[in-house]
């Protein structure tokens, strides 16, 4: 640790970024904003800061959006399989990213697309009904991979109270999955819907339209971590066999070279816009938005599907300072959905409410009492963004 950073490795000042509400708190992306020096009327030299998403969507006003879907047709044309094969595997959970992207592909350029979902920790009502229209009115085929409810559970617990990061074991399932769904039925192209470079996540990297393959391929299984700990301490004190990590653990060696699957999205190739996204999938896959605001933010369509998400974005509150309303109000602010000034007034109205609706289930789902929940929460809360108060805690830099 340096004097400079925080125990998360992020910079110990909070800068906001000055387009949109995003914090250089945001892990995974550049920790330094571009400064730009520009001079303002007067003349005088003015700092400003942007993120690496709003730098993104700068380029993305320059890019020939023709030429890239004439870039489309020819990836797509390469693995166009004209049988009864599936030609492109589709990764999601109906929501209006993953339907969007597979409706198109399917009705527009005429692929024939599997759609693959690793279920939710626990489905919302809307959520459900949405996956499931997904295949009934959106015409789609669907494998849905439901993981051992145990040990997802297990894994899920043990990633709260070692990480503060309960959707990390999700996350890494639902990486691995469709890779290997791929692997297995012979489908060599991978598409995901948006570009990760839209929420700013290591920009340089996504900038092409292939994922770094070395995720899905690890040498030694004892470099695999979950929900914090090695799988060597998992077998040792844990209940679980190693063949029921198998849905959890990387491909051993390059499969994925070997078969000559590829991985691309779909932002890539064409000009994404999640509202746009909404509308399309409501239009076309059934896709309906909650009839309620979702807590700790004032947006109705955006994953709404799971229960557990809410506190995967409350425990981004507590590590950043960075909760589900910023998330939301920076992406439509770069859409030209909000102002700026509308976003800052959406969070400090939403980003830091508790999500109580589902907390009683996700104490159920994760095995802990309310008081050892705060108790890990507030070993997790940084110094330099957290000021205790009477009636709690106050972030010392709030957006203005
Ligand atoms: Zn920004």
């Amino acid at each position: 640790m340096t004097n400079k950073t925080s125990r998360y490795g992020l910079p110990l000042k909070v800068e906001f970024c000055s387009k949109c509400v995003m914090s250089n708190q945001k892990p995974n992306s550049s920790v330094e904003f571009t400064s730009s020096s520009p001079k303002n009327k007067i003349g005088i030299n003015i700092e400003k800061k942007i993120c690496d998403a709003c730098k993104y969507n700068e380029i993305k006003k320059s890019i020939d959006w023709e030429k890239r879907e004439k870039e489309l047709i020819k990836l797509l044309d390469k693995h166009r399989k004209n049988s009864s094969a599936y030609d492109v595997v589709v990764p999601g959970s109906g929501g209006k990213d993953s339907a969007f992207t597979a409706h198109i592909l399917k009705y527009k350029y005429g692929m024939n697309p599997l759609t693959v979902t690793w279920a939710p920790h626990l489905f919302t009502d809307i959520g459900f009904k949405n996956f499931n229209n997904w295949m009934r009115i959106g015409g789609l085929d669907n494998l849905l991979f439901t993981p051992n409810g145990l040990l997802h559970k297990r894994l899920t617990s043990l990633a709260f109270k070692n990480l503060l990061h309960p959707f990390q074991p999700f996350i890494i399932g639902q990486k691995l999955i469709a890779p290997k769904i791929a692997e297995k039925f012979n489908i060599p192209l991978i598409m995901y819907g948006e570009n990760q470079a839209e929420y700013g996540n290591k920009i340089s990297e996504n900038y092409v339209p292939k994922m770094d393959e070395s995720f899905f391929s690890i040498k030694k299984k004892k470099d695999i971590f979950l929900g914090g700990v090695s799988l060597e301490e998992l077998l040792k004190n844990e209940k679980f066999k190693l063949n029921e990590y198998e849905s959890y653990i990387p491909f051993g060696t390059n499969i994925l070279k070997q078969k000559e699957i590829e991985f691309h999205y779909l932002g890539y190739y064409i000009k994404w816009d999640p509202q746009e996204c909404y509308y399309y999938a409501y239009e076309n896959t059934g896709f309906s938005p909650n009839i309620e605001r979702t807590q700790g933010s004032y947006s109705k369509y955006s994953s709404i599907d799971d229960k557990i998400d809410y506190f995967h974005y409350y425990t981004t509150l507590i590590k950043f300072g960075i909760g589900r309303a910023t998330y939301d109000a920076s992406q439509e602010i770069r859409n030209n959905k909000i102002t700026r000034d509308e976003g800052i007034a959406l969070v400090n109205r939403f980003d830091q409410e508790f999500p109580d609706k589902y907390f009683r289930e996700f104490l159920d789902y994760i095995d802990f009492t309310e008081s050892n929940f705060w108790k890990t929460i507030e070993k997790f809360r940084p110094k330099h963004l957290w000021k205790k108060e009477k009636n709690g805690y106050r972030l010392k830099k709030k957006i203005r």
